[in-house]
């Protein structure tokens, strides 16, 4: 053999980063507005004491280690320090439903939860249920009655723990989806599917990191592993600022306050951000780069990055694809397009980076042209995607690897992904498709708008017509008119809506997405006018 075969491990990433980053900065704004500041050679450090602590509760290799947590470097640290001792980090989304809690839970068999003080009256609550959690750990306050503490527990340790013997296979991360229609499942990451995806987000057409980044991930620790920025970050020693609320306030202020050149987010995020930004005059800073994925990043909240000078990386995912699937690129050519043109760009999904292969089939799983009009369920492969959901007895690929998506997407010639809908969430009228994303995002764009739902009714001629479900912003003057005026050219003519209803809010999934299933079902039976 011509070359060394050195496993790509997840120690590998924090190990590089505590040799060669040690003294890049780690910060954490808590909830109560306390400061911390740590390092990189820190965080590998306590990694060390924190995986000697496991060892010490009786955790072995294999073992699901859970955390109800949101972003801050105690949350960084036992990341890498349950990798270390061979354990699967489950990262709880604490928005879930009670009975989606105790069933995650118990279905990973977690032994030991790190979890927020915030979190108490959930873990106090669930905890008679949660079977197999043996410790349960505050990570942010004193030991108390049934509960340890972080501190305890790290500070008892030396950091010489010697990282224990691991395979680039072996599981190192548990990510439920968010469970849109039956149970959650659970997706498993591999050390070596990490590691690499970690080297493919810092790259320029990706989220853009080097060593003089300072990242802001506003994603939280529990959605798809912050989209991996915490393990890009390492292999690059990016400086990393953690805020364990999401308050724009506070958000808005750390920005300024440590420099934040990147950050990531869904776009309700930066909504609230704007509205902040909109009532107090505040800049943007030292910001050059946002990803924004979850669901579709609206034309409005990208053409307001771009004016401002903020890069715009328009990222596609899921939980199954750990998660980068797509991000949008300049091309080649980017400099010779008009703002218009190079905005038009911004809003389709981006492109696969290498790794990841996409096509889009059509019900019958014929494979369909790449020619920008034809829309078909998107499939992808590579080795940062799913091939079985965590205990399940059949794979989620196919055997060629290919995985549905469940997205339904037209793919152009120069390679970019353009995201048309959720194969459940799409209106069909008259048999043929209606984007209810496409319809959001114009009517997004309308004066006085904040936020915009397209839901399809019955229609007793058609099957179904979109109604566009709109709440306003504060004190705004919007009517139906204007909405459809602002639409009429942005949308085929058969696309406008047949209603406009004013509503005071939208519903949203744990990860601040709509609740399409919820709105379908509420509205299932509107009569339209
Ligand atoms: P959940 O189903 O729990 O919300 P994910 O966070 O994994 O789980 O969501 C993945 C889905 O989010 C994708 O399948 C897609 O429908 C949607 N999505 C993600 N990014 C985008 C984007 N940039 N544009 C449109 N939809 C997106």
């Amino acid at each position: 053999m011509g070359m060394q075969g050195q496993p790509l491990l997840v120690t590998s990433l924090i190990d590089h980063a505590a040799r060669e980053h040690a003294t890049r900065e780690i910060v954490t704004r808590w909830a109560d507005g306390s400061m911390t500041r740590s390092t990189w050679g820190e965080v590998g450090r306590d990694a060390r004491r924190f995986a000697a602590a496991l060892t010490r509760l009786g955790m072995k290799k294999g073992d699901r280690i859970a955390t109800l947590a949101m972003n801050h470097g105690h949350h960084l640290v036992s990341w890498y320090g349950t990798a270390g001792m061979g354990g699967v980090l489950h990262t709880v989304n604490p928005r879930l439903f009670d009975e989606q809690l105790v069933y995650i839970v118990n279905h990973a068999e977690d032994r030991v939860l790190f979890f927020d003080a915030a979190f108490l009256p959930i873990v106090e609550r669930l905890r008679p249920q949660f079977r197999t959690v043996e410790q349960f750990v505050l990570f942010d306050a004193p030991a108390r009655d049934g509960y340890l503490s972080y501190r305890d527990l790290v500070e008892a340790e030396d950091t010489d723990f010697e990282w224990v013997a691991l395979d680039e296979r072996d599981p190192v991360g548990l990510c439920y989806t968010s469970g849109t229609t039956g149970n959650p499942k659970g997706v498993l990451y591999e050390h070596r599917s990490n590691v690499i995806h970690a080297i493919t987000e810092i790259q320029p057409d990706a989220f853009n990191l080097s060593n003089r980044s300072v990242i802001l991930p506003i994603v939280p620790m529990f959605h798809a592993n912050s989209w991996g920025v915490p393990f890009a970050a390492a292999t690059v020693g990016a400086k990393m600022v953690f805020s364990a609320t999401n308050d724009a306030q506070v958000l808005c202020d750390l920005m300024h306050a440590e420099g934040v050149t990147h950050s990531a987010g869904v776009p309700t995020v930066w909504l609230a951000m704007f509205a902040h930004m909109d009532a107090t005059g505040i800049g943007y800073g030292a910001l050059q780069h946002v990803t924004i994925g979850g669901s579709a990043a609206p034309r409005a909240m990208i053409e307001r990055f771009m004016k401002a000078g903020v890069y715009v990386g328009h990222a596609w995912g899921m939980t199954e694809t750990s998660p980068i699937g797509t991000m949008g690129r300049r091309p080649w050519n980017w400099d010779s397009m008009s703002f218009d043109e190079q905005v038009d760009v911004i809003c389709r999904q981006g492109c696969p980076p290498f790794g990841v292969e996409l096509r889009i089939v059509d019900d019958e799983g014929h494979v369909l042209p790449r020619d920008g009009k034809t829309s078909g369920r998107l499939q992808c492969r590579g080795p940062w995607i799913i091939q079985r959901y965590f205990k399940a007895e059949e794979d989620a690929a196919d055997a060629d690897g290919w995985f549905d998506t469940g997205d339904v997407s037209v793919l152009h010639p120069d390679g970019v992904m353009q995201i048309t809908d959720r194969a459940k969430d799409v209106i069909k009228s008259g048999g043929e498709w209606i984007s209810s994303i496409e319809l959001e995002n114009a009517a997004v764009g309308a004066p006085g708008v904040q936020e915009a739902a397209a839901v399809g009714v019955f229609h007793p001629k058609w099957d179904e017509r979109p109604i566009l479900l709109i709440v306003k912003k504060p004190g705004a003057e919007v009517s139906e008119a204007s909405i459809i005026d602002h639409l009429q050219d942005k949308v085929a003519k058969w696309w406008l809506p047949d209603e406009i209803v004013f509503v005071d809010e939208l519903p949203h999934t744990a990860t601040g997405k709509l609740l399409k299933r919820q709105l379908r079902d509420d509205y299932k039976d509107y009569k339209l006018k």
